[in-house]
């Protein structure tokens, strides 16, 4: 990489960020784009956010992806909001537009591509169950509320993100039937009811499913499987799980190259190289 005075900068804000994948991916796409343009990882500590999204102004860059755990914080430190962020009361993407930060949403239509990619889904059909109520959870269910699917059960460690999540939709979306569980309720029938069942926790990447859905063994081959946490290339137990069954199976590798593809467009207008972004986080 040939950095020069005139390199235009991106980045990843987040902690941890050492795994990202993201740079790895946006600098082969820019490399094979032409583009002078170099992405970087910017660790922040949650107490240092505003001043970090702040200093993104103050030193010119493009913009930046927001991750675990700033995504819901940075909604407050944005100049303007777009729709998508909006909707998931959420922020992985900001655009620095001449000194007026926007913050945008990829990660929702990320998934959907990626779904997409994997099956043909019938979303009025399709009521969903989906294990967390994080910031990924939120982008994910509010896309699929917006296709029209007509249920969405959350099931969460913790009863009160998962009500925040459950409030957020029914703010959102009327029309949307919503349903909250802990993992210490019974949640099977949810699950027997459900087309597409997502996991959007980090329990299942290193094969622990401690305590996540002891419903996990009720997996058919009806079920779409999505797991949206990514080890490198690895399937994760939970996908291993519903692949035994004869589910239809869709990882989070997907989601990462489509969010992040869908932010390129938002920094350079330009159309991404999704074969070399997959060939960068696959290889
Ligand atoms: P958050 O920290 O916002 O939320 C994490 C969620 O997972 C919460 O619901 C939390 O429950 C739950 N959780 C955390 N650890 C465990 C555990 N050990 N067992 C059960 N539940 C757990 O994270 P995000 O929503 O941003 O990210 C969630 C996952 O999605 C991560 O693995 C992340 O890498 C992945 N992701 C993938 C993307 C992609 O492009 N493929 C994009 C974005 C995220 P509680 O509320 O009780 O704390």
């Amino acid at each position: 990489m040939d950095i020069s005075g005139d390199t235009k900068l991106v980045g990843i804000l987040g902690d941890p960020v050492s795994h990202s994948l993201s740079p790895r991916m946006h600098n082969a796409a820019y490399d094979a784009m032409g583009l002078d343009i170099c992405y970087v990882p910017l660790p922040v500590d949650p107490d240092d956010l505003k001043a970090a999204v702040y200093g993104l102004k103050a030193v010119h860059f493009l913009g930046a992806n927001v991750t675990i755990p700033h995504k819901v914080a940075a909604v407050g430190l944005m100049d303007r909001l777009a729709e998508t962020a909006v909707t998931a009361a959420a922020v992985n993407t900001v655009v620095n537009d001449d000194g007026v930060l926007v913050g945008h949403n990829t990660d929702g239509a990320g998934f959907i591509q990626s779904l997409e990619e994997a099956t043909s889904p019938d979303y009025a059909a399709s009521s969903v169950l989906i294990i967390g109520a994080g910031g990924a959870a939120r982008s994910v269910t509010a896309a699929l509320a917006e296709k029209g699917v007509p249920q969405i059960a959350i099931v969460n460690r913790s009863r009160d993100r998962a009500r925040e999540l459950q409030e957020m939709l029914s703010h959102g979306f009327p029309s949307l039937l919503t349903v909250i569980r802990t993992f210490d309720e019974d949640f099977e029938e949810l699950f027997a009811a459900s087309k597409i069942i997502i996991n959007a926790t980090p329990a299942g990447i290193s094969g622990n499913l401690k305590g996540v859905p002891a419903a996990v063994d009720k997996f058919t081959e009806d079920h779409v499987v999505c797991d949206i946490a990514y080890a490198n290339s690895q399937e994760t137990s939970f996908l291993a799980a519903a692949r035994e069954k004869g589910a239809t199976t869709m990882g989070g590798m997907g989601m990462l190259i489509y969010q992040g593809a869908a932010a390129i467009r938002l920094w350079t207008g330009m159309e991404p190289p999704i074969n070399i972004m997959r060939h960068a986080v696959e290889s």
